[in-house]
């Protein structure tokens, strides 16, 4: 049995009889993986807490002949979503994990999404707002699926949106002003204005962005809207943010 060993981000653990568990992480040179923790709900089980959705980690894992299930070796947290400030950041981390699990293909390496998870791990833990911290990685997540329509010009006719738009996914994406029927979700010029910064800012930075509370929660309906169309259904985390009040 071949053992490697990766960085990795846990996503999520299953139960797997009276001990084990089902762990999915996604490694940062072969994709997702889904790989079994022999004893991980022991109370001194040797995988401690480093099996938290979220946690950065150094980890090792063999790989069975023709088994899709690994069997995990080692996790060694390197970095963890329980240092987070404030139970706001921390209502949102079931989320975060939940959102690469969903978008990232079993064992198809994605350099990028695997950067992306970790940068967010970390400013999570820094003093980064949570709020626009999610829109940043809502936009990332749909842009490298392929699935966030183009910011440079209105969809329908080619014009400017700098004044803003209208996001539609089931119509012409982000159109102007003058093109926008009465479909999607309005979307104001600071709106458009903060997509367009994040495009090239690392999460760390995104207090230099702003963005008004306003633009926030149209960014918010027009990702919810973005997602459920892409993922054909409602994430089970976004009824616990509902819960919280943060939706
Ligand atoms: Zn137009």
């Amino acid at each position: 049995m071949p053992l490697f060993t990766t960085d990795a981000l846990v996503l999520r653990t299953y139960q797997l009889g009276e001990a084990d568990c089902i762990v999915v992480f996604l490694t940062r040179d072969r994709g997702k993986k889904r790989g079994v923790a022999n004893g991980a709900r022991r109370t001194k089980s040797r995988f401690g807490g480093g099996l938290e959705p979220l946690t950065l980690a150094r980890l090792a894992y063999y790989e069975r002949e023709r088994r899709d299930l690994v069997r995990l070796s080692y996790v060694d947290p390197v970095s963890s979503p329980l240092a987070a400030r404030d139970g706001e950041s921390l209502g949102y981390v079931s989320y975060f994990a939940e959102l690469l699990d969903e978008c990232a293909p079993e064992a198809e390496p994605n350099d990028t999404l695997y950067r992306l998870g970790a940068a967010v791990v970390e400013s999570l833990r820094g003093d980064v707002p949570v709020e626009p911290l999610a829109r940043y990685f809502e936009y990332w997540v749909l842009r490298l699926q392929g699935v966030y329509p183009s910011l440079l010009a209105c969809g329908a006719c080619g014009g400017d949106l700098s004044g803003g738009g209208r996001l539609d996914p089931g119509g012409d994406g982000l159109v102007c002003r003058g093109c926008a029927g009465q479909q999607g979700v309005l979307l104001s010029g600071d709106a458009v204005g903060f997509l367009r910064g994040v495009a090239g800012t690392p999460p760390g930075r995104l207090a230099d962005i702003g963005l008004s509370e306003l633009a926030g929660r149209e960014l918010e309906q027009a990702h919810r809207r973005l997602l459920a169309v892409h993922l054909e259904k409602e994430l089970r985390s976004v009824k616990v943010l509902r819960a919280m009040g943060r939706v």
